[in-house]
Parts: C-alpha cells; sequence; structure tokens
C-alpha cells in the first residue's frame, strides 16, 4: 500500500512593526518625505516643459494638455515649500526638507509653472519623465490608498527594506520608455510576414469590449509561455530572478526586474497585438487594464475580489508566484488571466491561504549593479 504524501502545511506569515522605518504623525518625516517628492517631481516637470522634445514622450503627450497640468504643478511647487516648512518647525527631519526647499526653489528659478507650453518636435528617442511623474502621482495615489485602507499586512511599513532599489527599476521603467517601444517596434517588424488585413478587419468589426477580451487573452497567452521559459529555461532563469528577489510586496516590487525581461516582455506582449490589430480604443482599454493590474498584484492588500478572483490574475494569486515555499515553486505564471495555469496545470491557489515566505530559495545580490549583473555573475560561478 502506497503511503499518501502529507498535506503541505501552511503557515501564517508574521510581519514585525519596524518602527525605525515607520511614519508617525507629528515627527516630520511624513511632511519631510512629501516636500522632497513634490520638490524632485517638481524640478522634474519644469525641465520636462524646458526640453520636451528630450523628456516627454511622443505617444504620452497626446494624452494630457500640458497647459492645464501646470495649474498642477503649481500646486505641487507650493505643497512641497509648505511641507518643507512644517519640517523645519517639527526640527527632527530638518535636511529632508531642506532637500524639498532646495529642490523646489531650482524649479522656481528655471521657470516654474510658467514655462510657455508651444508646438513640440518629436524626437523618435527621448526619456519618459512625463510618464514617470504622471505614473507615480497616479500609483502612489491608488495603491497607497489601497494598502492603507486594506493592508495584508498591516505592520509592513512603506519605506521597507529595499524601497529605494525598486524606486530605481521604477523610474527606470518609465523613463526609458521610447527606447522600451522602439525595440518592440524592432521586434514586430520581424512579424510582418503573418499580418492578415482580413483578420484585422474582422476583429476590428467586433465590439471593442470583445476586441479587449479577445487582445487580453492573446496577450496573456504570449506572456504565459514567456514568464514560464524565464523560470524553466536554466539559462533564462537569473535575469528573471530579479524580479523575485524581492522579499516583501507592495506596489512598488512589481517594478523590479532585469531591463532585458522588462525590454523582451513588452516585445514580446506587442507581437499578438500587431497581428491582431485592435481599434484604438480597445488597445487604450488593454493597456490601461494591463498596467493597473501589474501594480495592483504585487499590492499589499487583502482587498476581495469575489468570483473574480477564478477569471483574473489576483495579488493572492500573484503573491503566490512570488513564494520561495515548495508547493507554490514554478506555478501561476498568467499576467492577466487565471486560464492559462488552469489550463496547462501550472495554478497553485489554496482557497485562504497566503505565502509565509516570498523571495528566491538561493540569495540573490542586493541592488541594482549587483542584480543587473546577476546573470552574468551566476554564469561564472556556475562554470568555476
Ligand atoms: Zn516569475
Ligand atoms: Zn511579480
Amino acid at each position: 500500500m502506497c503511503k499518501k504524501d502529507k498535506p503541505y502545511q501552511y503557515q501564517e506569515r508574521q510581519v514585525e512593526l519596524d518602527t525605525d522605518r515607520a511614519f508617525r504623525l507629528g515627527e516630520g518625516k511624513i511632511s519631510g518625505y512629501l516636500s522632497v517628492i513634490l520638490g524632485g517631481l517638481s524640478l522634474l516637470a519644469v525641465l520636462a516643459y524646458l526640453f520636451p522634445s528630450y523628456l516627454t514622450t511622443t505617444e504620452l503627450r497626446k494624452t494630457y494638455d500640458a497647459e492645464s497640468l501646470q495649474h498642477v504643478l503649481k500646486y505641487g511647487m507650493y505643497f512641497s515649500l509648505f511641507f518643507g516648512a512644517i519640517t523645519h518647525l517639527l526640527k527632527r527631519y530638518r535636511r529632508l526638507g531642506c532637500i524639498g526647499i532646495l529642490l523646489t526653489l531650482v524649479a522656481f528659478a528655471l521657470g516654474g509653472y510658467t514655462v510657455p507650453v508651444g508646438p513640440v518636435e518629436p524626437k523618435e528617442l527621448s526619456l519618459g519623465v512625463d510618464w514617470l511623474i504622471l505614473a507615480f502621482l497616479g500609483s502612489a495615489a491608488i495603491f497607497m490608498t489601497l494598502e492603507k485602507l486594506l493592508p495584508k499586512y498591516k505592520n509592513q511599513v512603506i519605506l521597507r527594506k529595499e524601497w529605494e532599489t525598486d524606486f530605481f527599476y521604477f523610474c527606470f521603467n518609465h523613463l526609458a520608455i521610447s527606447a522600451i517601444l522602439i525595440y518592440a517596434n524592432y521586434h514586430t517588424s520581424h512579424f510582418d510576414w503573418a499580418v492578415s488585413a482580413s483578420l484585422q478587419e474582422s476583429v476590428q468589426s467586433l465590439p471593442v469590449i470583445f476586441q479587449f477580451v479577445l487582445i487580453l487573452i492573446a496577450a496573456d497567452f504570449v506572456l504565459y509561455w514567456e514568464h514560464r521559459l524565464f523560470h524553466e529555461v536554466k539559462a533564462l532563469w537569473p535575469v528573471h530572478a530579479v524580479h523575485h528577489s524581492v522579499e516583501e510586496l507592495d506596489w512598488l516590487a512589481g517594478s523590479r526586474g532585469h531591463f532585458i525581461q522588462v525590454f523582451s516582455e513588452r516585445a514580446m506582449v506587442m507581437v499578438p497585438l500587431y497581428l491582431l490589430g485592435p481599434s484604438e480604443a480597445a488597445l487604450n482599454a488593454y493597456v490601461a487594464f494591463a498596467a493597473l493590474q501589474a501594480v495592483l498584484i504585487h499590492c499589499n492588500t487583502r482587498m476581495h475580489f469575489g468570483v473574480l478572483k477564478y477569471i483574473f490574475v489576483t495579488p493572492q494569486f500573484h503573491h503566490w508566484h512570488h513564494s520561495s515555499e515548495k508547493p507554490a515553486i514554478d506555478t501561476n505564471y498568467s499576467a492577466h488571466l487565471v486560464l492559462f495555469d488552469w489550463l496547462f496545470g501550472t495554478m497553485h491557489m489554496p482557497k485562504q491561504h497566503w505565502p509565509a515566505k516570498y523571495g528566491t530559495t538561493k540569495p540573490m545580490p542586493k541592488g541594482v549593479i549587483g542584480q543587473t549583473l546577476y546573470p552574468l555573475t551566476a554564469l561564472i560561478k556556475k562554470q568555476k
């Protein structure tokens, strides 16, 4: 008689409150960080207004009104000064207040919120400073609110360990947007032979919602296999291991990824979108959905999704993908829908349980440089 395997013993994750890193009202740390962030973003925004050809993204520029955003910039600059002044009064974090005020004063000196807005000569390669500012403000407002209102781990702090590393990745991924798009377009051009005008016409004749569902499924199929290859082909794993090296998940954690993975993922997902040729409305809906879902699934949130969790990839589903516990290794590859993990037998979703441990089974280098070089160092180590 064969002995039955013992069921896996799930454990509850314990998160201790890191009092040194936590924000407390009245200390000046909150106002200090707000002053620095608003001052830094204001300075970046002013630079983007001064050099739009080099510091803004052609695609994104079409979606916002640069003159109206100068009002937002105005409030950002004054609030940076206001929070800087509060930090001075509260004394303990005066240095943060000084940095915030200094950044804002430089922004004022460069023209502030009154830099004239005119036509922009588009450059093929530019830095997505506008994309970085808008994505940071939007993500911080939506997802940090969600993490505060409905946290999965209440004791996990905003400035958790290694947040600086992930903040760097966040900035890099957004600033490099036009380089990523150029690479992705170059990659898709290799698939010109497979374009079918009649297929694209049939796709475009569908209602937008069906086009959206169609491209969601097609993109997820590609993302599933691309992701699975990164896990299961030994030579590719060190590149993807960088994304898995994060040990505390939150809205910023999903930004961590080796640049090779970031570029190849975007290039691969463009192929089905290019071949299906959906309408602009469906494509925009997909891009917005994918961007929000990618951040949401890494969030530290216990938000309930009801029956939707049987259809869409949710935080619980993707948190299991980041677990270093045995039953969850190499599972939950999908990015949008649970469909392909369910279909190909790689799904791990134990009802109410969440992971007790995140990260890789082997230790990974800390910091951007060590992680960027990791595919090389791992290869050298292996050959020794
Ligand atoms: Zn993975
Ligand atoms: Zn992830």
